[in-house]
């Protein structure tokens, strides 16, 4: 199986369709006395938090980073409504996109990079082959002309160890596992890109898709995004 990394591309784009958005949920970032103020990447537009009463109002307001204790407090309450697969840390979004869309939408869009939008055919197409790990969310989108699928991405694919700079150290305080930079031409640790079509790559808001997911879009016509194909070590 072949894997490509998706961006937007460059430009002249063809598509006119834009959209502003936020995820229903999301948890405040962290205050951590000794690494200072951090948030990750991350969304899960399948988890719905609606069952975690006083807690959900509370992540539907835009929170400023909290202490460590009472980001811990809030992650553990969400515990049972995520999988396993589903890394929460701070700055993480849950469920169904919410905003406004104008113009005409391609079958993938990647603006902003670390989400991933399908159009209805594109869903369509998706789901009638046997992917793995494709879940698409309908965006509440106010405005837009047809229905758009938010594609959820986990943080399952790893960059391989030399692919990848350290730029800041881990915290046992908080947590934080310790930010790095990519290599231009990274590629991928292939003991972590086993089963999923679509994934993020673990500790970064970088977009995966396989070779298969790929090509279903392609036959939809022409996308606004550009494809990499990411080698495996
Ligand atoms: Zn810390």
């Amino acid at each position: 199986m072949r894997y490509y990394e998706v961006r937007a591309s460059q430009g002249p784009w063809r598509w006119s369709g834009r959209y502003d958005a936020e995820h229903r949920w999301v948890l405040p970032g962290v205050d951590c006395p000794r690494c200072g103020t951090w948030a990750g990447a991350g969304a899960y537009p399948t988890v719905d938090l609606s069952g975690t009463g006083a807690l959900a109002k509370e992540l539907e307001e835009t929170l400023l980073p909290t202490t460590v204790a009472e980001y811990r407090r809030m992650a553990a309450a969400i515990t049972p409504w995520v999988a396993v697969d589903q890394e929460v840390t701070p700055g993480c979004a849950f469920g169904p996109l919410r905003g406004t869309a104008s113009g005409d939408f391609g079958p993938l869009t990647a603006w902003p990079g670390w989400q991933l939008l399908v159009r209805e055919d594109a869903r369509a197409a998706l789901r009638e082959l046997p992917l793995q790990g494709v879940e698409a969310v309908p965006a509440q989108l106010q405005g837009s002309r047809g229905q758009l699928y938010e594609v959820e991405a986990r943080p399952i694919g790893r960059a391989h160890y030399a692919s990848v700079t350290p730029d800041s150290p881990s915290c046992d305080y908080c947590g934080h596992q310790g930010g790095f930079s990519l290599a231009t031409d990274w590629a991928l640790d292939a003991a972590t890109v086993s089963s999923s079509d679509v994934f993020r790559v673990w500790g970064t808001g970088v977009m995966v898709v396989s070779e298969r997911f790929a090509a279903t879009l392609d036959k939809l016509g022409p996308s606004d995004v550009e494809l990499r194909e990411v080698p495996t070590h």
